[in-house]
């Protein structure tokens, strides 16, 4: 069925049509949704076939289903990987990924910075199995070098990393990471495969949350995990345990998305960029963290290794808890709530994320100032976002 056919298309013209021998062969113009939750053999050989066969798409759902085989070759080709197992969420992706390829006496390097249920599974999940995990300052490749141990197993990156979108330089970890055989994984979701693509460099396994720009519209939860045949078929065996497993009708939803993103992600890119300059000259706005900006201390680095720099504009407002409160509620265009990369802009007061569980001493530890504003930039017009912010920052 892996034809790799489509692998010389742009693009563009692979989220239509890496999926046509499917097409072709199921006629519709418009996939089919295989709602079934298990599939039939003729006989007791091609029942042995169905169950023997890792990733089998007509087997039984948890294992595999023909939606989630269109999907994951259209994933792989703009991953650029032999292929991809499409999951429940994104972080089914990547706790099926770690549990998969870490043991007891095993030891992980992670970032100090990661999406935050990703953080619990290295601080709080992984030492209670008996995995040791250091985590390091991403922007220092020399931290990664010196926390590498004999029985380091797996590099975990995660790149822009919330919440003031630090780059981790991709290649130059894989150069450290090959040195001693470690696995490295990178979430990729921030960048989307259309800005960012890690297994060029090398990168083993290129997790996401396809509930973000792959998915595009707000409307589904979903992951996808793009590497060998090898490894996916390894990491297929734990996650056909975990059963993080998406529903054909999501995985449908997925497919739909897809066929748009590359299309979603020139606005989204150019969108975001014109806003973060627009936002940089705003004299009650203190900071902009855009890595597209000059002003990012990473700038070329993002440069480097990204061809846009995605929707997510991290700023400080001049003022306190209270006037950002005020500014995030005045803003009529973005919805107050958390998630990105979809369709329209979204925004959340960060500092609000956390009120119920930290202190106002402890926010400010872990560097989360009051007046911070996460801002995920939408399709909408570049001209009515400005002058929404405008209108908004008149409630400071
Ligand atoms: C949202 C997100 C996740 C988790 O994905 P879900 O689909 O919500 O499970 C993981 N990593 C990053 C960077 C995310 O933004």
């Amino acid at each position: 069925m892996n034809t790799n056919k489509s692998q010389t298309y742009n693009n563009e013209t692979l989220v239509l049509h890496a999926d046509q021998e499917w097409a072709k062969k199921e006629k519709g113009v418009s996939p089919a949704i295989y709602y079934s939750a298990t599939f039939s053999a003729e006989d007791s050989a091609e029942f042995a076939e169905m169950a023997g066969t890792p990733l089998h798409p007509r087997y039984y759902t948890r294992y595999g289903n023909p939606v989630h085989e269109r999907v994951n070759k259209i994933m792989a080709d703009l991953e650029g990987t032999e292929t991809a197992l499409v999951t429940g969420s994104g972080m089914g992706a990547i706790a099926s990924t770690i549990l998969a390829l870490v043991s007891a006496g095993d030891h992980v390097i992670a970032q100090t910075r990661h999406y935050m249920s990703t953080a619990k599974i290295m601080d709080e999940m992984l030492p209670r199995f008996g995995v040791e995990v250091t985590v390091v300052e991403q922007s220092e490749i020399s931290a990664f070098e010196e926390a590498i141990r004999p029985n380091t197993k797996l590099i975990m990156l995660e790149t822009p990393a919330n919440p003031t979108l630090v780059i981790t330089d991709l290649e130059a970890v894989v150069k450290v990471a090959k040195k001693q055989n470690i696995i490295v994984v990178a979430d990729n979701t921030f960048a989307s495969p259309l800005n960012q693509r890690p297994h060029d460099v090398g990168v083993d396994v290129v997790v996401h949350s396809a509930t973000k720009y792959l998915g595009g519209h707000h409307d589904i939860t979903a992951g996808v995990i793009c590497t060998s045949t090898k490894l996916a078929e390894k990491i297929w065996d734990t996650h056909t345990s975990i059963g993080s497993v998406l529903s054909p009708m999501d995985a449908w939803l997925l497919l739909r998305g897809l066929r748009t993103l590359p299309l979603r992600m020139e606005r989204i890119n150019s969108n975001a960029l014109a806003l973060a300059e627009f936002l940089e000259e705003q004299p009650e706005i203190e900071k902009v963290y855009y890595p597209g900006l000059p002003s990012h201390p990473q700038h070329e680095l993002a440069k480097k290794q990204m061809k846009g720099f995605g929707a997510v504009i991290a700023f400080a407002i001049k003022g306190d808890y209270n006037a950002t409160n005020r500014f995030v509620s005045a803003l009529k265009l973005s919805t107050n709530a958390v998630s990105l990369g979809g369709v329209d802009s979204l925004v959340v007061h960060t500092a609000a994320m956390w009120e119920g569980a930290l202190t106002e001493e402890q926010m400010k530890t872990a560097g989360i100032p009051a007046n911070f504003v996460r801002y995920s930039v939408g399709l909408e017009h570049i001209e009515d976002l400005q002058a929404d912010i405008i209108q908004a920052l008149r409630e400071l």
